[in-house]
C-alpha cells in the first residue's frame, strides 16, 4: 500500500464512522418521534371520549369535520411544475422554487424580489 492509498483509506474510514454516527443518531430521533406519536395518540383518544361524553357528538360527525379539514389543509400541486406541494403554506415550491401565492397561482420573480 502507498502513501496515497493510505490516506484514500483513512478518509473512507472516517467517512464511514461520521455515516455510522448520523444513522445511529437518526434512529434515536425515529424512537422519539415514535414515542411522542404515541403519546398524542393517546391523548387524542382521551380527549375525543371526553368529548363524546360531555357533548354527545359522534364518531361520524368526527370523521365529517376531519374530512373537512383535509380538503381545507390539503397541499395542492404548483402550477408551474405540476407536482404536489410538500408542505402546507409554503412561501415557495419545495421541487422548483417558485414563490406561490396562495390567493391566486404564482408571485413572479420581480414582486417576489420587493417582498424582502
Ligand atoms: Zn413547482
Amino acid at each position: 500500500m502507498n502513501v496515497f492509498d493510505y490516506l484514500i483509506q483513512q478518509r473512507m474510514q472516517v467517512q464511514i464512522d461520521q455515516n455510522r454516527h448520523e444513522s445511529m443518531r437518526t434512529d434515536q430521533m425515529t424512537v422519539e418521534i415514535e414515542a411522542r406519536v404515541r403519546d398524542l395518540e393517546k391523548s387524542t383518544g382521551a380527549l375525543w371520549s371526553l368529548l363524546k361524553a360531555k357533548t354527545g357528538w359522534t364518531d361520524e360527525e368526527l370523521i365529517e369535520q376531519m374530512k373537512v379539514a383535509e380538503a381545507a389543509h390539503a397541499p395542492d400541486h404548483c402550477p408551474i411544475c405540476g407536482r404536489r406541494l410538500l408542505v402546507k403554506n409554503g412561501v415557495s415550491c419545495s421541487w422548483c422554487g417558485r414563490r406561490l401565492d396562495r390567493k391566486s397561482s404564482i408571485v413572479g420573480c420581480d414582486e417576489a424580489a420587493t417582498d424582502e
